[in-house]
């Protein structure tokens, strides 16, 4: 067992402790394991942190932006060089399984890659003019001072994807990480520092909802990319909306799907459904809290899909031979536990009565077994439109592929989808009229690569998809005119004549 760490906010090159409030980190495997204690912070340090990275923002916003590329580079072979440690800790502090833990850090490390590699790339593009004596230019600026808000579910790759555009593009950043993977952020501001980043060009601040309200109520942030729950990121934008020059990012919640037509292979079906809905517990925000079922299908798959859940090895993170860990924290077990209930209220069948763990080693954690029910579809139902964010799961059947796609699109998120089917003609129909940002054939819906668009529609996202997307949002578009003449020459016909013409 490692010792306890002490938390400490770094603030314009200086890690500082807090004398205010603090909070514990705890492992969700073993609760009485305490990871670490860290500053829940107040008011004043955020507004130091804003403070921090506004004044480094002129200085780094002139750097060449190949440097700061190079830099990215220095983080790269630091990570190499760290990525067990790195997943040993992420498994112990959020509960994933350190073989997934070792994926997220590549997922990590492959974004540090994209902006090393987008360094050298152009920042703008040549435009035609109508005066063939000008030259016009589209040039991309930075905005300022980033928030980076981040959930706990991805505690390295999400950040990741934030801080990698922002900083490159010449932005300095005030980084929120969640409250309950603090250890994991602060390792990540420090491999930074190791990497030659300098003083106040990426600052840290823990702590959890006071925090984050306080950088997001701060004047001089000009961006806050945000990922987490649709609540929080609604609270974020009303509350930006004070603000006239900010931009808010949000990526949210989801209520994804597997949609599995009835020509579906059958064995690929249920992989694809297990490892949508179980992977990472059901905690990662493309989970599929609903599978759609072709009604000619719908028993053969159940009773493959149950048998397999049944043997699913659930249990310590530190052991890569297990499907999957605990949930985060007892708050999400109550939740999920809340949420299981509810599905027999509203009328579902239980298929697989799962819940909560409490042989062996898994009494020590918040270990949830796979709970999954048909429910035929209702609009009214809330656990067929709710996020859950838990190992729960609903069987949905669908006469034809029509209804299969008014179901999927019958809830008010719109993240992820995939569509289990050897038809291309249906395939298509899937892929223009289901609402999603992320689509997948014959796949699961979880699986992001950094340089694919990540983002949703409706309550999962307001339109800047993160990792390489974000390059768009953290830069403004600026036009840059030259004229080569000795005389002033104007679009449109717009005459130059400042005399006027004869009376
Ligand atoms: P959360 O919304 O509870 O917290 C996210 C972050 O917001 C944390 O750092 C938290 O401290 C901070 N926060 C909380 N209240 C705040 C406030 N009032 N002002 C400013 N900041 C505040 O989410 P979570 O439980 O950490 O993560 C799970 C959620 O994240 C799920 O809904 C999941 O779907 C979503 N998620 C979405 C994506 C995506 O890309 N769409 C990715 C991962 C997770």
């Amino acid at each position: 067992m490692s010792a306890t760490l002490t938390g400490k906010n770094l603030i314009a090159g200086r890690w500082q402790s807090s004398n205010g409030e603090r909070f514990e980190s705890r492992s969700p495997a073993r609760e009485s394991e305490v990871l670490g204690v860290f500053p829940s912070s107040s008011v004043e340090e955020a507004r130091q942190a804003v403070a921090a990275a506004r004044e480094a923002y002129p200085a780094w916003r002139r750097t060449s932006r190949i440097y700061r590329a190079e830099l990215f580079d220095n983080l790269a072979q630091i990570v190499k060089r760290e990525a067990d440690n790195l997943a040993r800790l992420m498994a112990r502090e959020c509960g994933k399984v350190v073989s997934e833990c070792r994926a997220e850090v590549i997922e990590g490390l492959h974004m540090i890659q994209y902006v090393f590699g987008t360094g050298r790339m152009p920042i703008g593009e040549v435009l035609a003019s109508e005066i063939a004596e000008k030259d016009a230019f589209m040039r991309r600026k930075p905005w300022g001072v980033v928030a980076v808000i981040t959930p706990w579910n991805f505690p390295f790759a999400v950040p990741l994807w934030m801080l990698g555009p922002s900083l490159l593009e010449g932005n300095t950043v005030v980084f929120k990480p969640s409250e309950d993977t603090p250890a994991i952020g602060q390792r990540l501001a420090e491999l930074f520092v190791e990497a030659g980043f300098p003083a106040g060009v990426l600052n840290l601040v823990h702590g959890a909802a006071e925090t984050g309200e306080a950088l997001v109520r701060d004047p001089g942030v000009n961006i806050v990319l945000f990922t987490g729950s649709y609540e929080v990121g609604h609270r974020i934008q009303q509350l930006s909306a004070e603000h006239y020059d900010r931009i808010v990012a949000c990526e949210m919640g989801s209520k994804s799907a597997v949609i599995v037509c009835a020509d579906a292979r059958l064995d690929l079906a249920v992989n694809c459904a297990l490892i949508s809905a179980f992977k990472t517990s059901g905690q990662r925000c493309v989970s599929a809290g609903r599978i759609l079922v072709a009604e000619s299908l719908f028993d053969k798959f159940a009773d493959k899909l149950i048998s397999a859940a049944r043997r699913l090895r659930i249990g310590d993170p530190l052991n890569s031979g297990n499907f999957t860990g605990p949930v985060i924290h007892r708050a999400a077990v109550e939740k999920i536990e809340r949420y299981n209930a509810l599905a027999r209220a509203e009328g579902g069948q239980v298929l697989l009565d799962g819940g909560r763990m409490t042989d062996g080693e898994h009494a020590a954690g918040c270990y949830l077994s796979p709970f999954i029910y048909r429910m035929e579809h209702r609009p009214e139902v809330r656990v067929l439109r709710e996020e859950v964010f838990g190992p729960h799961l609903a069987l949905v059947p669908f006469k034809t592929n029509e209804d299969a796609v008014r179901i999927y699109n019958d809830t008010p998120y719109g993240l992820s989808m995939a569509v289990v089917t050897e038809d291309y003609r249906a395939m298509r129909m899937f892929r223009e009229e289901c609402e999603y940002g992320m689509g997948y054939v014959n796949l699961p819906c979880i699986g992001a690569e950094v340089h694919l668009p990540f983002g949703g529609v409706k309550k999962s996202g307001n339109g800047h998809p993160s990792a390489a997307g974000l390059i768009e949002t953290v830069t403004h578009k600026t036009a840059w005119t030259v004229n080569h003449s000795t005389e002033v020459k104007m679009a449109q016909g717009l005459t130059t004549d400042i005399e006027g013409g004869p009376a």
